[in-house]
């Protein structure tokens, strides 16, 4: 019987950081060593009884994670979902941009392997650096049998990608599921489950894989922005995404759903000129509740920017 395998693609981030003293923790650059030389750096991980396949697919601060970054790594991973003998993939992953990239990925491919993002808040040149555990965690989900779909892994925690959102600056422990709560735990390499794994969405493929798959439409992925409702928010900003071409705005609405009368006026005025508008909310936890008078479509759940993510995948379309 063929080995099974388990993928593990390299994108860059603090994980794979390097400062210039092993007590700084702020003060490194992110993205300097390679997927190879960080799973060389995991005994158990190298000892693993699944075929080990590294793949360096970018190496970036994921606060510059890119479209064409992206697409790159949409194709990465369905190359590898499609091979029989792939168990699972992990992703090393900066931890500012992480929740976009499972959004990304789970709505486009939907995959039924678990694809597993794991992260680190120290660089690997730290006293007691945090990603090596948390590869080795991403790597005992990737592994599970029956686990699917994307997912994330920090400080022995296994959260969904609808759900996932970074919550601190500094902690090991940065991520949270909200209310929803956590998937599971990983605890010396064993899966403690607290739900079942992330339902299936529709997938946004194969129109947004076509598209993003053509290198020159990857150049002009549909644009789609974020405003804000606060206190004093107007029109201002939103007239001149209008005026300047965007065919998406996403509103990180204040409570559950709410607008200031300008501003919700100059989204009304948006979506009659034919630009997607998309109600969010900037609360932590909470959805918005859809109500019958809603002229603004709410996310569904989705946070502003996982939203905006969705909006441009549906544009794609
Ligand atoms: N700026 C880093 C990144 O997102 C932060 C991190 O990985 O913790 O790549």
């Amino acid at each position: 019987m063929t080995k099974k395998k388990i993928v593990i693609l390299g994108t860059g981030g603090t994980i794979a950081g390097t400062a210039d003293s092993a007590s700084d923790h702020t003060g490194y650059t992110a993205a300097q060593v390679g997927i190879e030389q960080l799973v060389a750096a995991i005994p158990s991980l190298r000892d693993s009884p699944f075929g080990l396949v590294t793949e360096q697919v970018a190496q970036v601060d994921s606060k510059d994670m890119s479209f064409a970054v992206w697409a790159k790594l949409a194709a990465r991973v369905s190359h590898f979902l499609a091979q029989a003998e792939v168990q699972g993939i992990v992703i090393t992953h900066g931890t500012d941009t992480l929740e976009e990239t499972a959004w990304f990925l789970h709505a486009l491919l939907n995959p039924d392997k678990p694809v597993v993002l794991t992260c680190a808040m120290r660089p690997a040149t730290a006293l007691v650096p945090d990603g090596p555990q948390n590869m080795l965690d991403a790597s005992a989900v990737a592994a599970f049998p029956g686990a699917r779909g994307v997912l994330a892994v920090c400080a022995g925690v296994i959260h969904g990608a609808r759900d996932v959102q970074k919550v601190h600056t500094y902690r090991l422990d940065a991520f949270s599921s909200g209310d929803a709560g956590p998937i599971g735990y990983i605890e010396e390499g064993r899966l403690r489950l607290t739900r079942n794994w992330p339902e299936a969405v529709i997938p946004r493929a194969p129109v947004a894989i076509k598209f993003i798959a053509n290198q020159e439409a990857a150049l002009a992925w549909p644009r789609v922005e974020i405003v804000m409702n606060y206190a004093g928010a107007g029109a201002a900003v939103t007239s001149a995404l209008v005026a300047d071409g965007v065919q998406g705005l996403v509103v990180a609405a204040t409570g559950n759903g709410t607008l200031h009368h300008e501003l919700e006026a100059a989204l009304q005025l948006a979506q009659a000129a034919g630009v997607r508008v998309v109600r969010a909310t900037r609360c932590f936890e909470g959805r918005v509740i859809p109500g019958a008078g809603d002229l603004l479509p709410d996310s569904q759940g989705l946070t502003p920017v996982k939203a905006r993510v969705d909006l441009m995948l549906q544009l794609m379309g």
